[in-house]
């Protein structure tokens, strides 16, 4: 299953809460979660409303990660 990963509010950049879900159950997961970040190691708050899931069979590599050696 893909991971639920939210825009951390500290850095900016998109991080993985942890939890998996498919499209259909993130519209439905209304209530606020709490997860610790791993970029600022600080707790945020989040909902269905402020998370997407991953797409592709690739993780989305932050923007500040060099690219991979040819
Ligand atoms: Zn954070």
């Amino acid at each position: 299953m893909p991971r639920i990963i939210i825009r951390c509010p500290t850095s900016g950049q998109d991080v993985p809460t942890g939890h998996r879900s498919q499209d259909f159950e993130l519209q439905t997961m209304v209530e606020t979660r709490s997860f610790r970040c791993p970029v600022c190691q600080q707790v945020h708050a989040w909902s269905g409303a402020d998370a997407r899931v991953e797409q592709g069979p690739t993780p989305m590599a932050p923007l500040a990660q060099p690219a991979l050696p040819r």
